[in-house]
């Protein structure tokens, strides 16, 4: 293969210079369909992070501050245009760097455009009101961006995070700073070469590569910073609240799930099944979204298992390039937190798995995916985050015993509902604990337009859609005395 990567990925861009990390460390970035070494990142310091909140700081000041709604989307519609000329460039890289089949790095580089072009064409069309109020007065409200916004992004779906999150940040007039995960970085350093030729102006947008502890907690706990997006696990995001909050600085937490399909014996099984595997298996699991509760009610459990069993038996896992359904995961460690959950269903049947190739290196991080049959709802395979290719059946007999698994969790992040019953469907989109709902689909992660985020242990803030410009900015209340 040749190599993907176009720019010098060792360097942070910082006042709209790349430059080496301060102390000029480096980190290895590995490809996990082999276990290579595929580039060096810089290793981004609590000074690099400083640089770059000043810049931000001096962006807002200066060029990008002064300019208009309108000029801030032509400038993100232009990005749009520019990301969706190198799709195929984008999707080699996040092959090589995330492990994921060339159609879903496509899919991830076509999302990215899209999320361009949307906050592109929304920056000018975020208004204000008016508020009647009392005699003498005219009262309305503006709204403002933060000022400096900090993102720290996770290595699952690089690409779709960070336009969710800094494409909306800058269609309302914040200055970003971004720090991408140490395990994956390559198309957060390709979006800000191809946002400078669009000509997001110096300072506007900063990245500085780093390990989370290092450059994200400095970012997180630095008082020049406004605001933090910041998706990834619950762990990490209770340490960057606490760290936000010192400053008294607002927190979007895009976190786990263990989101749930709930299929009833009315429900259109041709129509489900595709999206009962697919949403469990996409990017090897590891999505936020991912749909890992296959809940089916008594009377079709035994067809859908059968179903479910004979789609499994057709997944084959192998290298990114490869393109086939199923990647490696990220990297060994995340194959061994999977492997020890895989471990814990020692006791429960098996009712279906996919197939490694035979071909697929040894050094490669790879897990076969795994379809759990009859599993109590209690169990730690139906309770906690696997984040791997493994889903498990549960079955119900009532709609009252449906919700009661679906919302027996610490997450809420997705859920969806498999009924021809209209009643049904209404009931349960408001009686599920979810921040998204699906009824006879299931959209895991997809949905530019569509507000997304969860509830309890899942996050709180909603981005995408047009929601997420309000969570990017601030309101001011103007109110006017004129007698
Ligand atoms: P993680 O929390 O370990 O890392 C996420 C990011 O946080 C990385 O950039 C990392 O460098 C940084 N980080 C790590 N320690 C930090 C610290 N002390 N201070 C500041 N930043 C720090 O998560 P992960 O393992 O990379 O990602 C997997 C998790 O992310 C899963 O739990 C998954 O559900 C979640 N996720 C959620 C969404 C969503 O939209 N809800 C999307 C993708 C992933």
């Amino acid at each position: 293969m040749t190599n993907p990567i176009w720019f010098d990925p060792s360097l942070c861009l910082i006042a709209g210079d790349w430059v080496p990390a301060t102390g000029g460390d480096t980190l290895p970035l590995i490809n996990p369909s082999d276990g290579s070494e595929l580039a060096r990142i810089a290793r981004g310091t609590g000074a690099d992070i400083d640089r770059a909140v000043s810049a931000a700081q001096s962006a807002l000041s200066g060029d990008w501050g002064g300019m208009s709604a309108l000029e801030r989307g032509r400038i993100l519609t232009r990005l749009g245009q520019l990301v969706l000329e190198r799709v195929e460039d984008l999707a080699q890289l996040e092959a090589a760097d995330v492990g994921k089949p060339l159609t879903q790095a496509r899919a991830d580089a076509v999302a990215l455009a899209r999320y361009c072009e949307f906050y592109g064409g929304a920056a000018d069309k975020v208004m204000g009101e008016t508020i009647p109020y009392l005699e003498g007065y005219t009262v309305y409200t503006l709204r403002e961006p933060h000022g400096v916004t900090g993102h720290i992004v996770p290595w699952n779906y690089p690409m779709q995070i960070i336009g969710r999150s800094v494409g909306a940040a800058l269609a309302m007039g914040n200055a970003c700073v971004l720090k991408p995960a140490e395990e994956a970085c390559l198309t957060a350093l390709a979006f800000a070469h191809l946002a400078q030729e669009a000509g997001v102006p110096t300072g506007a947008l900063n990245v500085i590569p780093g390990l989370g502890a290092e450059a994200g907690a400095a970012l997180s706990a630095h008082p020049g910073i406004h605001h933090i997006s910041f998706t990834g696990s619950v762990a990490t995001g209770a340490l960057v609240q606490a760290a936000a909050a010192r400053n008294v600085v607002p927190v979007t937490l895009e976190l786990g799930g263990k989101s749930p399909q709930l299929v009833f014996e009315d429900a259109d099984l041709d129509a489900a099944l595709p999206f009962l595997v697919n949403a469990g298996i996409q990017n090897a699991g590891q999505t936020c979204s991912a749909s890992s509760r296959i809940l089916v009610q008594r009377g079709v459990y035994d067809t859908v298992r059968a179903r479910m069993s004979e789609a499994y038996a057709r997944l084959t896992v192998g290298p990114a390039i490869q393109d086939l359904r199923v990647g490696p995961l990220i990297s060994p460690r995340q194959k061994q937190i999977v492997e020890g959950f895989l471990a814990q269903g020692a006791d429960l049947p098996i009712a279906g798995q996919g197939q490694l190739l035979q071909t697929a290196p040894a050094t490669g991080a790879y897990v076969i995916p795994t379809l759990f049959a009859d599993v109590p709802p209690d169990h730690r395979l139906a309770r906690d985050e696997i984040f791997g290719p493994v889903q498990v059946l549960i079955p119900f007999d009532t709609e009252e015993d449906a919700i009661r698994i679906a919302n027996g969790t610490d997450y809420g992040l997705v859920a969806s509902i498999w009924t021809s019953n209209g009643a049904r469907q209404m009931r349960l989109a408001k009686r599920l604990r979810a921040g998204q709902v699906f009824i006879n689909n299931y959209g895991a992660g997809g949905g530019v337009e569509l507000p997304f985020g969860g509830v309890g242990k899942s996050g709180h803030g909603r981005e995408k859609g047009f929601e997420a410009l309000y969570g990017f900015s601030t309101l001011k209340t103007v109110a006017a005395h004129h007698g």
